[in-house]
């Protein structure tokens, strides 16, 4: 029986961050939902597939295959056995993503892997829709945000790590725009489960948020037995 948590909330609310931490300190898998989203835009783009040629798509998707790698810094994407961390972050890539991530055709492949992929280890997996959807009995829920200022300046900083320097301006419009697409989506939408412990990091350290979520994570797992249920 397998321990869940789920991570949900905006861009950049600071879930990848905590997420890896997280899972390297308690020895979880960790899975970011919205890498394997942004990895099908760049096979798209790559192989130069239309959104509305629903046969390629589906070829292109039965043959992908995505693994993702711990390190301690950061998280490594594999993707038909090539490293595709930096490529899937390029702005190109993440414009192209909200619109492949509406295809219900994706979506319902990658609720399917990630389904999967919960089934026999412990796992921490962070996206949108993550405990709304994919894992609705999920054993902790969070939903992360922080004020749009500071997620669009965290957004700048890891945009100038992979050499695109943009104007915060701009880089505080994209995030509004990300919102209302992300909230306004008919498919995966970004909401917050009823039963998740809502976190504004605006005023915290990654600290502090990492140790807060982690105490939250140990108390639960300990109120489990072996089989998940509660004691
Ligand atoms: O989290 P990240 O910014 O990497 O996600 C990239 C994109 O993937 C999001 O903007 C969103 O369009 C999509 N996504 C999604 N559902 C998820 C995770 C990500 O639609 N569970």
């Amino acid at each position: 029986m397998s321990f869940i948590v789920a991570i949900d909330g905006p861009t950049s609310s600071g879930k990848s961050t905590v997420s890896n931490f997280i899972a390297q300190k308690l020895n979880f898998e960790y899975i970011q939902t919205g890498a394997m989203y942004r990895c099908v835009a760049l096979g798209l783009l790559q192989n130069n597939i239309q959104l509305n040629d629903e046969a390629k798509i589906k070829k292109m998707l039965n043959n992908m295959n995505i693994k993702f790698l711990n390190d301690r810094e950061n998280q490594i994407v594999i993707m038909n056995n090539k490293d595709v961390t930096e490529k899937i972050r390029t702005k190109e890539v993440t414009d192209y993503t909200s619109k492949v991530a509406s295809i219900i055709l994706v979506r319902h492949k990658m609720l399917e892997i990630q389904r999967r992929m919960g089934q026999n280890s412990n796992v921490i997996m962070e996206g949108r829709d993550v405990g709304t959807n994919v894992f609705p009995n999920a054993n902790v829920k969070f939903f992360l945000t922080a004020k749009p200022s500071i997620r669009a300046r965290r957004k700048q900083r890891e945009l100038e790590k992979i050499g695109e320097k943009l104007e915060f301006s701009s880089v505080l419009d994209s995030i509004y725009k990300w919102d209302k697409d992300a909230i306004e989506r008919k498919e995966g939408a970004l909401k917050r489960a009823k039963d998740s412990i809502y976190i504004d990091s605006s005023e915290m350290s990654i600290k502090e948020l990492e140790e807060k979520m982690i105490d939250i994570i140990k108390q639960k797992y300990k109120e489990k037995d072996n089989y998940g249920w509660e004691k």
